[in-house]
């Protein structure tokens, strides 16, 4: 089952077995094109991201092998600076907007390259002695030169969960949340636990839900700055909730034919359902549609 999934179904071959070769690795430069990024924004033209030549005066520094399309090399570049950098007919724009018009190829290149550009800004340091650490393998390795240890790109497991009952969906509205806005519910797995403790641990606390059965749905690659949002649907075993305050502000059962109402914007009282290019929406859209 395709669903489509913003950021996921990335057409591109990561090369793992051959990108930790430099001499390979820099003949793949040579004949590169490169997404520019600035502070975690995407260079788009229109809705297409844009990709350019390798230029000399770029940052080597701050720059990831994403991998081949077909024989063609992807790299991201991370440009530095304070002002944007120009260029002629494009503009920097922030991921979760280009999300929303980018190709499907498009933009799981560009959270790809979003995810490792920005795990580079914050793992600078070895998190094993506080040296510094550099770059290797293209971007997937950062190594230690003072004490060995090898530092690889984090992938960080969030389970996001509709609970379902009697033909309705349980949403919560996140007091983070803009106005209105109810979804499903989230939070990351701990140590320890299965993706079946998270749940139903996220929705005690949350909702005080009690359930049963955990069914896994579909997976989103999140890079904000990098979560892997695994998406289930869940067997509620009653009605009754109470919704933790401080995390959850509200949340309410919703029919079936409600949620595809709301979906299809055809209700208009204040609450509004997710962006579909979060899981969250998807989540829903797919219990609402199954036969
Ligand atoms: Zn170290």
């Amino acid at each position: 089952m395709t669903h489509n999934l913003a950021f996921g179904g990335s057409p591109l071959d990561r090369a793992s077995a051959r990108r930790a070769d430099p001499a390979w690795l820099a003949a793949q430069r040579a004949q590169c094109l490169a997404l520019p990024l600035w502070q975690d924004r995407v260079l788009m033209a229109d809705d297409k991201a844009t990709f350019l030549p390798w230029r000399a005066d770029w940052d080597v520094h701050l720059t990831v092998f994403l991998g081949l399309e077909g024989s063609q090399p992807l790299f991201a570049v991370d440009l530095p600076g304070e002002q944007e950098p120009v260029f002629d007919g494009a503009a920097f724009v922030e991921m979760r907007p280009a999300a929303a018009i980018l190709s499907a190829r498009d933009c799981a290149i560009a959270g790809q390259a979003k995810a490792m550009i920005d795990w580079h800004h914050r793992h600078g340091f070895c998190a094993n002695c506080g040296a510094v650490t550099s770059a290797l393998d293209g971007g997937y390795r950062r190594h230690c030169a003072a004490c060995s240890a090898d530092h690889f790109p984090r992938t960080d497991p969030v389970v996001i969960m509709l609970p379902l009952l009697d033909d309705h969906c349980l949403l919560g509205r996140n007091a983070r949340f803009a106005n209105g806005l109810h979804s499903a519910f989230a939070g990351f797995i701990e140590p320890g636990e299965t993706v079946e403790d998270a749940v139903a641990r996220e929705l005690e606390e949350e909702a005080g839900l009690r359930i049963g059965a955990v069914r896994y749905h579909a997976s989103q690659p999140w890079p904000f700055p990098s979560s892997l949002m695994i998406g289930c649907h869940v067997d509620a075993l009653s009605r009754d909730f109470t919704v933790d305050g401080a995390e959850i502000a509200e949340a309410r059962w919703m029919s079936r034919a409600e949620a595809r109402a709301r979906l299809a914007g055809e209700l208009d009282d204040g609450v509004r359902m997710p962006s579909p290019i979060a899981i969250a929406y998807h989540l829903i859209r797919d219990w609402v549609e199954a036969p």
